[in-house]
């Protein structure tokens, strides 16, 4: 392997990207993890089954959608 090639490899991206999901909080605008992951190639196709979370920052549980998530890592 030359340089060249190592430097490629090393910028390459190992695999698929895992997101962690994050719900706003529509009480305190505040972002609050739900727990889970997903594979961000998966994610637009993604049905999501139970979408409650007990938020942390105003103690409710809020019943959220996929317009309401933003992925992190
Ligand atoms: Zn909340």
């Amino acid at each position: 392997m030359n340089k060249f090639m190592l430097t490629r490899a090393l910028k390459e991206p190992k695999g698929p990207i895992i997101k962690r999901i994050l719900v706003r909080c529509p009480s305190t605008g505040k972002l609050t993890p739900t727990g889970d992951t997903v594979e961000e190639a998966l994610w637009a196709d993604m049905k999501i089954k139970k979408p409650k979370l007990r938020c942390p920052h105003c103690s409710q549980v809020h019943l959220w959608t996929k317009k309401d998530v933003v992925l992190a890592r």
